[in-house]
């Protein structure tokens, strides 16, 4: 089985019409899930908020104080050109960190053999102290640092194939050799970060404008695959965004639902050789809703393939 976890408040974080980072992204993607074939295997949950004590691990306790005192009652306010609050995103970006939580517990008890959180706000943006890109708390970031605080494991890995650069995630582990983080993403792109990185247990792989299947496949054959083999992690976990999808809007790589599905198997069979088969992918960008909702259908089979 793998868990399915989501929360109807992450559909009421709304940051206004036309946004691209929208509330029916997480519709179509359950939607998809629910017309599939693989819905025999699925076990739905409902995401619990995340404690403070939980963010903390990843986040300073002003920031997380900050973003508790600014949510408005009524109203929209924004915390940079992107990233706006309503009522409702306060409670949405705390299950959202909350589902994270909940896949590394289920996971670890061998209740599910892997899980997608399929939640809102995303989070890899999301520095220890700054909100950004459609991101406020650092949702993969939370479930890596429970997954090593809780349940001591000593090594993780995070593959992130956002189009964007996780520069959040680098911001939080650069300096946490527990933690190995392969994050791809077109390049020069936002957030323009990720090529300048000396600690050796991160792994960026910039892409340039206009790369297809093939290169994105033969670069992380190289650059990846060996480099998690030799880490032996204990657990993965997917910053899942599908915005590097050729029908992307915002991005400008050529990837298709099949490179989604192959890169998952390849992570799959690291996963069953060195960490259980444990695996944790939450999602992150992804705007064109009919490629969004195919991409992480391919996801999420070939979890559980
Ligand atoms: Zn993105």
């Amino acid at each position: 089985m793998l868990a399915f976890i989501s929360h109807p408040v992450c559909l009421l974080h709304d940051m206004g019409e036309g946004h691209s980072e929208q509330p029916a992204r997480i519709k179509v993607i359950e939607e998809a899930v629910k017309n599939s074939r693989i819905i025999s295997e699925l076990e739905f949950y409902e995401a619990p908020f995340a404690t403070r004590k939980e963010l903390i691990r990843v986040h300073d306790k002003n920031y997380v104080e900050e973003i508790f005192q600014i949510a408005p009652e009524k109203g929209i306010i924004s915390l940079d050109p992107d990233t706006w609050m309503n009522p409702y995103t306060l409670n949405a970006a705390l299950r959202a960190a909350g589902a994270l939580i909940m896949a590394v517990d289920l996971v670890m008890k061998k209740e599910v053999r892997a899980a997608f959180c399929n939640v809102r706000p995303p989070g890899h943006h999301a520095e220890k102290n700054r909100a950004m890109g459609f991101c406020f708390f650092n949702n993969v970031a939370v479930g890596v640092a429970h997954a090593l605080e809780h349940h001591h494991l000593k090594r993780i890995a995070i593959i992130d194939f956002d189009v964007h650069h996780g520069n959040g995630t680098e911001n939080i582990f650069q300096e946490d050799e527990r933690v190995l983080l392969c994050s791809s993403f077109q390049h020069p792109f936002y957030p323009y970060s990720g090529t300048d990185n000396k600690h050796p247990n991160i792994l960026s792989l910039p892409l340039p404008a206009g790369t297809n299947s093939k290169l994105f496949r033969d670069k992380v054959t190289e650059k990846w695959l060996p480099a998690l083999k030799n880490f032996k992690p204990e657990m993965i976990f997917f910053s899942a965004g599908f915005d590097a999808h050729a029908s992307d809007p915002l991005a400008n790589l050529f990837l298709l639902e099949e490179d989604y599905a192959w890169i998952t198997r390849e992570i799959k069979n690291i996963a069953e050789e060195f960490a259980e088969g444990r695996m944790v992918s939450t999602l992150e960008g992804g705007y064109n809703l009919d490629a969004l909702a195919k991409s992480a259908l391919a996801h999420i089979e070939a979890m559980l393939k």
